[in-house]
């Protein structure tokens, strides 16, 4: 596999100078310069294929000549040690539920997957790297997870002290080994900044093999394809076009999805359900990408007003507003409606939303309601409603099932280096490691 820079399509790289940089340094993404498609006899039969048969046979199509098969399947199987059920939650609707990973939200795939084909070209360079991560909360626990004990890879983790919450805090602190949590006196803007400065500083970046691990790197796309496939396993015996709603943020869970329809799986249409960070909605309608200021909802891991993925959907669609539209509406809904719908759905049928799986829910109906043929209609269920329990109103709250998952952090001892928002301290720090 070979990616291009989506600012200039003659910058050409490896899959593993993109997995390792992260970003091209003219501020583009990285885009496989070709997305092959599977054949027809993998569709004819994909619903006999487990999970991770079918990652396995994706992940082969799209690096073919890069990694031995052999290396794929070590990946594949020890990254993808969970499955992603399509829960029927009335009639014709389904809750692919991605959260049953170690952190209990479906960036689990992501992580563990780039961390595992990190380890692997790690071992082929005898080299170690530091990875340095931002978080306000969600993406670094799932990335500490990702990541604990791998080979080659330490990882530092900078949060708000005092601005995550406790469950999120201990996701972050009580694993150890290779992981080391630093609670900064600061914001999460505080953080991010930090971290950008340790990537400009040419002692550091001479002396520590500094590498990243945000949402845009393409190691965590490919990982993210593999449940829409699986999902078509599952519900092809219903014999009717599958539609998918997306909670999105980031956008990458959405353009996975769209990958994997390029690759050739059959999919009726996407939604992108957005809360009132509804920047890609704005687009839709205007055809004019206008970033703007997050706001704080209900589903906080969706608050993104300047969605990164945004450029590599566009350019998915020969950057036209039309080729976009074809394939994806856009809905958007406020915390009352999304409250709403989360009592009427478990009033209904004794099933439990996450704010951010609501949301998913609520664009899925709205787009099926515009259409005449009958279609199968799959929301995706980012994370365990445990994770939100704060979200919810007091009798609901009692209703939700705490995984042991989260139960057991509660008696780990949290284990952070507490550090004042200053550089100098951070890069002290680095250095001593
Ligand atoms: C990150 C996240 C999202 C948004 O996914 P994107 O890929 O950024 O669009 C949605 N729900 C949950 C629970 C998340 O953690």
């Amino acid at each position: 596999m070979q990616l291009y820079s989506t600012n200039n399509p003659n910058h050409i790289v490896s899959l593993e100078e993109a997995v390792f940089k992260g970003l091209p340094p003219d501020n583009g993404l990285y885009m496989p310069t070709n997305i092959p498609t599977l054949p027809k006899s993998f569709f004819d039969t994909i619903e006999n294929l487990s999970m991770q048969e079918i990652a396995f046979e994706v992940t082969k199509t799209l690096l073919k000549g890069y990694i031995s098969d052999v290396d794929i399947k070590k990946i594949i199987d020890e990254a993808i040690t969970f499955t992603a059920p399509a829960v029927q939650v009335h009639d014709n609707i389904y809750s692919l539920e991605l959260y049953h990973g170690p952190t209990l939200a479906f960036k689990d795939f992501g992580a563990r997957f780039m961390s595992k084909l990190m380890a692997y070209f790690l071992e082929k360079q005898a080299s170690n790297i530091n990875i340095l991560v931002a978080t306000s909360g969600d993406t670094g626990g799932a990335v500490a997870s990702g990541f604990y004990k791998t080979n080659g890879i330490k990882v530092t983790i900078l949060y708000p002290s005092g601005k995550v919450s406790t469950l999120q805090e201990k996701q972050l602190t009580t694993l150890g080994e290779n992981i080391t949590a630093l609670e900064i006196d600061g914001t999460f803007d505080d953080c991010q900044k930090l971290v950008k400065t340790a990537f400009l500083d040419a002692e550091l970046t001479q002396k520590l093999n500094l590498s990243s691990a945000n949402s845009i790197n393409i190691a965590r796309l490919i990982p993210q394809s593999f449940y829409y496939f699986n999902t078509y396993a599952q519900l092809k015996k219903l014999g009717k076009p599958i539609v998918f709603s997306i909670p999105s943020g980031n956008f990458g869970n959405i353009c996975a999805g769209l990958m994997a329809q390029k690759m050739g799986l059959p999919v009726h249409h996407f939604v992108a359900s957005v809360n009132a960070n509804d920047t890609f909605v704005q687009f839709l309608k205007t055809g004019e990408y206008k970033p703007k200021p997050s706001v704080a909802t209900l589903s906080n891991a969706m608050d993104v007003g300047n969605p990164s993925n945004f450029v590599r959907i566009f350019e998915l669609f020969g950057k036209t507003a039309d080729g976009v539209r074809n394939a994806v509406s856009g809905f958007s809904y406020d915390d009352d409606i999304t409250r709403k719908i989360t009592r009427e759905i478990y009033n209904k049928t004794g099933y439990l939303m996450d704010p951010h799986g609501a949301v998913g829910y609520l664009g899925l109906m709205d787009y099926l309601k515009t259409q005449k043929t009958e279609l199968t209609g799959v929301f995706l269920h980012t994370a365990h409603p445990a994770k939100f329990i704060d979200t919810f109103e007091t009798d609901l709250k009692s209703k939700v099932e705490i995984p042991f998952e989260l139960s057991k952090l509660a008696n780990k001892p949290k284990v952070s280096i507490k550090m004042a928002n200053n550089f100098g301290d951070f890069k002290t720090f680095l250095l001593k490691k």
